[in-house]
């Protein structure tokens, strides 16, 4: 990969690069794109593109609506699916105010400053998410592909060509990839990344979400991320492996704990549990991300870490001999329709409070905690997370610990427009109610 905007400008000059598209993300994390040609990128490089800010979410006020995007060139790519004779690249950029300071509103430039906070202390923030999603006939029609299930192939599995040709694609892009097989639902289907910086990883996210639906569309399918489409079947997640490194050094590895866990992978996992009900506005950012997180589908409901447990919030993969920098947490509510720059950002501040402050960590609990009484549950003290939009903006919104994850501006600007979202939603309407209520009452 190109580190340099001399490395960039070559390369786009020797290999007929005619367009180079500048991606970045909204604060919901939608991606946005603009193109430029071949002959202003030097000037794009030099001096960033100026465009409105005003009409991208979470973004600047009208009245202060020009901004500047700096392309990263150590994120340029060519975009496979729109290879001929002419290439067209992609570049994420960071997003500046004018005068080229960073625009506090840039979720990329978010994560960035907390990276660049543990760097100084020598440390990384290492992530490796499984992206969950479901292949439909089309985006008004969530009728499934196949009836296959999990690690489902032959011909239940009508979708291995779609996933082969993806794979291949994201590679294409520098992206590596570990696994990938059928999941559980229907039509339903995951894809691993290979762990890598949580800034690299985050805009692997971006680029991964939108590769598979490029390839579905190809293909004349329709893929989606949502978390929950189909009721009574299991939704899609992103499960968010995490480690920090000293250097070289895996920082939760301690070959002599009972669970191979060093003391600051303990606090580190007290701190996602103390702030799991905070930061769900960002790692389960939508009205639907709720109906995910129910019991009975391998979906976290209840905070408690344990090893094998699949029902439990946090897990610790079981320690195999040679796993020393494999060490790592699994963190299992966030859905792939979060930020992932947001979503990584919350997870590593909640777990770094969790380290700074010296929380203790409970026991594991390794019984199956969704057909758990409640009057158990409290006895071991394990709390639920939100179970709705509504609990969730209501924890948000007290949590000076998310204020600090996220910064004022996009802390400010998530928090109102989640509360538009709810009122939307809580005064439609459901089918559910016609049906219920309107023949008997
Ligand atoms: N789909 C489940 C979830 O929502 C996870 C299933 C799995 O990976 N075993 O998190
Ligand atoms: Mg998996
Ligand atoms: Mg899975
Ligand atoms: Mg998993």
């Amino acid at each position: 990969c190109m580190q340099t905007k001399d490395e960039v400008l070559s390369f786009c000059e020797k290999n007929n690069v005619r367009f180079i598209r500048l991606w970045f993300t909204d604060v919901l994390g939608s991606l946005k794109s603009f193109a430029i040609t071949y002959q202003e990128l030097e000037g794009a490089l030099n001096e960033g593109m100026g465009f409105d800010g005003s009409s991208i979410k979470g973004f600047a006020r009208i009245d202060e609506s020009d901004m500047m995007a700096f392309p990263d060139p150590s994120t340029f790519q060519i975009l496979p699916w729109r290879s001929g004779e002419e290439k067209v690249a992609r570049m994420f950029c960071d997003i500046t105010n004018p005068d080229g300071t960073p625009y506090k509103g840039d979720p990329r430039y978010v994560l960035k400053s907390k990276l660049k906070k543990l760097a100084e202390k020598g440390m990384s923030f290492y992530v490796g998410p499984e992206l969950e999603f479901f292949y439909f006939k089309s985006d008004t029609e969530p009728i499934p592909l196949d009836r296959g299930g999990y690690f489902d192939l032959t011909t239940l599995d009508a979708a291995s060509n779609l996933r082969r040709d993806t794979i291949r694609t994201l590679e294409d892009m520098g992206i590596k990839v570990e696994y990938s097989h059928h999941e559980v639902a229907p039509s339903q289907h995951e894809i691993d990344l290979r762990y890598t910086d949580a800034l690299k990883m985050a805009d692997n996210v971006m680029t991964y979400r939108i590769v598979v639906k490029e390839i579905a569309q190809k293909y004349g399918f329709y893929a989606t991320f949502m978390p929950k489409p189909l009721a009574g079947i299991n939704g899609s997640g992103m499960h968010v492996h995490q480690s920090l490194f000293n250097g070289d050094h895996n920082g939760f590895f301690n070959g002599e704990d009972t669970y191979y866990l060093s003391d600051m992978a303990k606090k580190y996992i007290a701190g996602i549990l103390t702030h799991a009900r905070e930061i769900a506005l960002v790692t389960n950012q939508w009205v639907n991300s709720y109906k995910r997180l129910v019991p009975g589908y391998e979906a976290p409901v209840y905070i408690c870490w344990a090893r094998r447990n699949r029902s439990a919030l946090v897990r610790v993969p079981l320690y195999k001999p040679g796993m020393e920098k494999a060490t790592r947490i699994e963190v299992r509510n966030p859905d792939p329709a979060c930020n992932p720059y947001l979503a990584f950002s919350a997870m590593l501040t909640a777990g770094l409070a969790g380290i700074e402050n010296n929380y203790q960590l409970p026991d594991p609990i390794e019984k199956d905690v969704y057909h758990m009484s409640q009057k158990d549950r409290e006895s071991y003290r394990i709390k639920s997370l939100p179970g709705s939009l509504r609990e969730a903006i209501d924890c948000a919104s007290e949590s000076s610990l998310l204020k600090n994850a996220l910064g004022d501006h996009i802390y400010e600007y998530l928090i109102q427009s989640k509360q538009i979202e709810w009122d939307e939603y809580r005064t439609v309407v459901h089918p559910y109610e016609v049906e219920r209520y309107l023949p008997i009452l």
